[in-house]
């Protein structure tokens, strides 16, 4: 199950840790997708080269945005991964070399720089850059109008001078990043043919429509001489001609098609797989259009014939369950459920807590106490998940525990980004709770909790 949380951007900053209040008071709102299944392959993708930069332990998050334009980008210790580069990335090697590249910017500190440069020409609207915008950036990076418009406005004065010298900067940092980039592609034995063609699909875009500007080339400029530099490099290394293997590939390929299936409609899946072809991506791809918008007993059977070729492939398994909980079948959705999480090797909870959901939808006593365990334990491990928080709070609902059921509302919206409802909550289960106890506490610490103030 794809699920898309729309987070208000006030959250996301302060989870970020950015004091950007005057950047986002507007309502802002990031969509972020949460997929076992793509969350899984983006990190078999970027583990062995976020090794390879020495940034392995420095507990790098990966958030996949729901927009469908090519965009990636680092705030802070997260790298942002648009849902929209991996349905237009053909292959795993170029989603890998668009990793690689912003694990250059990370380990060369680019962005904290960048954001202290930003500071100092008075803009910080980065959230409007998380957003997918791009609009700080773009007023600065660039000298269209229309764009510097959607900014604040700072730079329709006197800022030329910043401007360029921000740019000039910017460069700077693009380079390297893609220096770096090359070498980690060496020593993980990845080819950098997929930067290439990255750059190259931008390039001709560009050349197609002057006008067009993709947020993927505000956040990161790409001059003429750029390209040629990359291609350069990337041709002269061995790995050069090296393909994803196909294990790989299918697994890409699958990935897209949930994706264009979930975000863009069976259309779309159709047009990136052909529909008479039939490959396993086209047909996974067509379960799942069926699955959201046909007739689910039909999608089971498209389903389970998936399955009959890829029995050990966690996610056919998932979609199984997400099948049968829209049937009314939570107890045998719970099982294909576990039955996923067993077989998924990540370590991602989505799982889990899909599991949690389908046993307290069930209602039968033992199996809702079961799903509220499930559940705890789940975002014991994956804290700022609004969704699970909703269905531990029914399941504490149906065991009778108000209080735990409260508390659970409260911690859900407040990862969503409503404090105000996250507070009305929270005095709620104060009600109910023992003072000084560790729910009390937690209720409390909502109670107490501050929006991020520009610092
Ligand atoms: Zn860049």
């Amino acid at each position: 199950m794809l699920r898309c949380l729309v987070v208000a951007a006030v959250a996301i900053a302060h989870v970020l840790g950015l004091g950007l209040r005057p950047a986002i008071a507007q309502g802002q709102s990031l969509a972020i997708v949460r997929d076992a299944e793509i969350e899984e392959l983006v990190r078999d993708y970027a583990q062995p080269i976020l090794r390879a930069a020495g940034l392995s332990k420095s507990g790098i998050d990966i958030i996949l945005v729901n927009n469908p334009s090519f965009n990636a980008f680092v705030v802070g210790r997260r790298l942002f991964l648009n849902t929209g580069a991996l349905m237009i990335a053909e292959t795993p090697n170029e989603i890998i070399g668009v990793i690689a590249h912003e694990a250059g910017h990370i380990a060369g500190g680019h962005q904290e720089r960048l954001r202290q440069q930003l500071a100092r020409v008075q803009t910080m609207a980065i959230v409007s850059a998380l957003l997918g915008a791009g609009v700080t950036v773009a007023g600065a990076a660039t000298n269209n109008r229309g764009l510097a418009g959607v900014g604040s406005g700072i730079f329709a004065g006197g800022a030329e001078a910043a401007r360029r010298s921000l740019l000039n900067y910017q460069r700077t940092e693009e380079a390297t990043a893609d220096n770096s980039a090359i070498t980690y592609l060496n020593k993980t034995g990845n080819s950098a043919r997929g930067m290439v063609v990255t750059f190259r699909r931008f390039e001709s875009a560009m050349s197609l429509s002057g006008t067009r500007v993709d947020p993927y080339l505000v956040s990161h400029p790409l001059p003429r001489d750029r390209i040629a530099n990359i291609e350069e490099l990337a041709r002269k290394s061995r790995y050069w001609d090296k393909k994803d293997s196909p294990a790989l590939q299918e697994r890409h390929d699958l990935a897209r098609a949930k994706i264009a299936a979930y975000t863009a409609g069976p259309g779309v899946v159709q047009r990136l797989f052909g529909a008479g072809k039939a490959s396993l991506a086209s047909r996974y791809g067509t379960a799942i259009s069926t699955f959201l918008y046909g007739n689910p007993r039909s999608a089971l059977a498209r389903t389970d014939e998936l399955l009959r070729e890829r029995p050990g492939f966690a996610y056919f398994h998932e979609l199984r369950g997400d099948i049968l909980l829209k049937l009314n079948k939570p107890a045998d959705a719970a099982a294909a459920y576990g039955r996923a999480a067993k077989l998924s090797k990540g370590s991602s909870t989505m799982l889990a807590i899909a599991r949690g959901q389908a046993l307290i939808a069930s209602g039968d006593r033992k199996a809702v106490a079961e799903g509220v365990k499930v559940l705890a334990a789940g975002l014991a491990k994956d804290r700022e998940n609004p969704v699970a928080y909703r269905f531990l709070s029914q399941g504490y609902g149906a065991l009778g525990e108000i209080g735990k059921a409260e508390l659970a509302a409260a911690e859900g919206n407040f990862y969503s980004g409503n404090f105000r409802e996250a507070k009305i909550f929270a005095l709620r289960a104060q009600t109910r709770m023992k003072k000084g106890s560790p729910g009390w506490l937690r209720a409390q610490d909502i109670i107490n909790f501050k929006e991020v103030k520009d610092k």
